[in-house]
């Protein structure tokens, strides 16, 4: 074994243990998610885009999904980063891969992201069409992670008149 790995690698860790950075953000005052929940979410963006692969943009993302309802059910965390390519198309945003994680691990239910970028950017046009096919209601908190700001809005409400299945499935 390696002895100079970390004792405790971030996949052994309990994700929601993140109680150094739990506080640090200022809740938005129209948020609807719980605050509990809010602060973890908020948490586990910000130290997921720590592990952003952003060699070429340097533009680092964090997200993080919360899925279950909140006061019932099972209140699950799942993360992502950026990760990009050198060939750029290749590349994928932190939304898609925290998305893609939650789907993997069967959990459809998605109630709030928090997404952590340097100046609290939304998330881009693709990623808001991925992430309406599942949670048009969702609340979306973003995150400056310098100002150590939040704000937060309805996804459908990023992305008006979005496309829908029922659009694909009249034809
Ligand atoms: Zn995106």
């Amino acid at each position: 074994m390696n002895q100079n790995l970390p004792k405790q690698t971030p996949l052994e860790r309990n994700p929601l243990d993140l109680n150094p950075l739990l506080g640090q953000f200022p809740l938005p005052s129209d948020l609807r998610l719980p605050a509990t929940w809010a602060q973890r979410l908020i948490a586990a963006a910000v130290e997921a885009r720590e592990q952003a692969y952003a060699p070429f943009s340097r533009f680092r993302v964090g997200a993080a999904l919360l899925t279950g309802e909140p006061a019932g059910g099972e209140p699950q965390i799942f993360v992502g980063c950026n990760v990009e390519n050198a060939s750029y198309g290749a590349t994928i945003c932190a939304e898609r891969v925290a998305g893609g994680a939650a789907i993997a691990a069967g959990q459809r239910v998605w109630s709030g992201m928090a997404i952590a970028t340097r100046g609290g950017a939304a998330p881009c046009g693709v990623c808001r069409q991925f992430l309406v096919e599942f949670a048009p209601q969702m609340e979306i908190i973003l995150v400056d992670v310098d100002q150590r700001t939040c704000r937060c809005r309805l996804l459908a409400d990023l992305l008006p008149e979005y496309f829908r299945g029922a659009d694909v499935l009249s034809e």
